[in-house]
């Protein structure tokens, strides 16, 4: 523990009390995958100026830090919340990739991905050492490279549109470890040229004024059933702000309700939110907004009816992607680490065939119970 308290600024007492309270906690898992890592803890919730999903290792190289990845405020209408926000400066819209957010680092030797709550996991870290150079950090050795993790081969947030089998990492900040700062939009696009990084692509860079232009943008990346954006300061200095498609919502809207036994009110409620503000902007035709509500309320209904439908007819409904791994050795790590968090899960071996593809299934407990209780005639609360 005293490592992480010196490497905080905090007194013995203070990290003792933040363990204590929970905050502060295990971060990963001692295996021979992870040989460079003594110990490593993180902390669960935002502490001083530490975001939450902080890291501190103990490396057979020396303490590190990674701090978390920070929060980003959404706008809910581009106007005037851009200008009032960026002011004049010239901004960058980024494509908000729809995966899960992942800090690649190299401690010692090997590289690792840190997931956003500051876990070091076992998958996503294979990924990394198998798609990335570690060449970066040789020359930007107090840097991590914050990526998404998407593609249909992820545990977390399984997504088709990209077209990627596997799971690809996509760079959209590089940031040092120990402040946070970030690299300008510039700088990170020359470093992903040279060392031959995937990067979230930028659509247009403006002002925050161009309403016509961003809202082109969006448009697009909706027609392409794509997140959002990411509006960033080119310099980087004033904090980005993030901006969701309709599709993108409903898309959330339609997984949340299909599983509405775990997701929580607060979450349907606020693309719901998101909906109203953007039909309002944009100023709809009568068709327009008719689209926008039948697509809407079917993407509410349609999924809890067909939840309904297969606990009917006796299915156990389940949240399912494939994931690929090079070893056995990863997967059971992997199987533990998801037991660590809680997760209630089963794993089925697909095929063997060089690399080993596994189906993965999240078992949505409360879900499933709700709905076999109120077709057997239990009343609702
Ligand atoms: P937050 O805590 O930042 O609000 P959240 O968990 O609610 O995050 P999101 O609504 O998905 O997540 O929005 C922020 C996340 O978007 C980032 O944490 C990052 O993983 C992801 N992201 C995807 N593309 C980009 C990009 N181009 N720039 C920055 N973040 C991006
Ligand atoms: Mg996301």
């Amino acid at each position: 523990m005293n490592f992480v308290a010196k490497a905080l600024n905090l007194s013995v007492s203070a990290a003792e009390r933040l363990e204590e309270r929970n905050i502060l906690r295990k971060a990963i898992i001692k295996h021979p995958f992870f040989p460079d890592v003594i110990e490593a803890f993180r902390l669960d919730k935002k502490f001083g100026f530490y975001e939450d999903g902080t890291v501190v290792v103990k490396a057979t190289d020396g303490v590190r830090v990674f701090r978390g990845f920070p929060k980003i405020r959404r706008a809910l209408v581009l106007n005037p919340t851009l200008k009032k926000h960026f002011g004049d400066r010239e901004i960058a819209l980024e494509e908000k990739m729809n995966g899960y957010n992942v800090r690649v680092v190299k401690i010692g030797e090997n590289l690792y991905s840190i997931t956003r709550r500051g876990l070091i996991c076992p998958y996503t870290t294979e990924k990394a050492r198998e798609s990335i150079e570690s060449d970066f950090f040789e020359d930007y050795p107090d840097y991590m490279l914050c990526c998404e993790a998407v593609g249909l081969a992820s545990p977390y947030v399984p997504n088709e549109v990209y077209g990627i089998e596997g799971l690809d990492f996509f760079l959209f900040d590089i940031r040092n470890s120990r402040t946070n700062e970030s690299l300008s939009v510039r700088e990170k696009e020359e470093i992903a040229e040279s060392y031959g990084f995937r990067i979230a692509r930028v659509y247009l860079t403006t002002h925050p004024d161009d309403f016509n232009g961003i809202k082109e943008v969006i448009d697009e990346l909706n027609s392409n059933r794509r997140e959002g954006v990411v509006f960033k300061d080119i310099e980087m200095k004033v904090d980005p702000l993030k901006y969701t498609t309709s599709s993108a919502n409903t898309s959330d809207l339609h997984y949340a309700f299909r599983y509405f036994g775990e997701y929580a009110r607060d979450f349907m409620l606020a693309r719901i939110v998101r909906e109203a503000f953007q039909s309002f902007e944009f100023h709809e035709s009568c068709e327009e907004f008719n689209e926008r509500c039948l697509r809407l309320g079917k993407a509410i209904l349609e999924p809890m009816i067909s939840s309904i439908r297969e606990c009917s007819e006796g299915k156990t409904i389940y949240d399912e992607s494939v994931l690929i791994f090079s070893s056995h050795e990863v997967l059971e790590l992997f199987k533990q680490h998801l037991r660590l968090l809680g997760v209630d899960f089963k794993v089925e071996i697909l095929d063997e065939n060089g690399e080993i593809r596994v189906k993965f299934k999240r078992v949505m407990r409360s879900t499933n119970d709700r709905i076999r209780g109120i077709l057997n005639g239990s009343t609702w609360r």
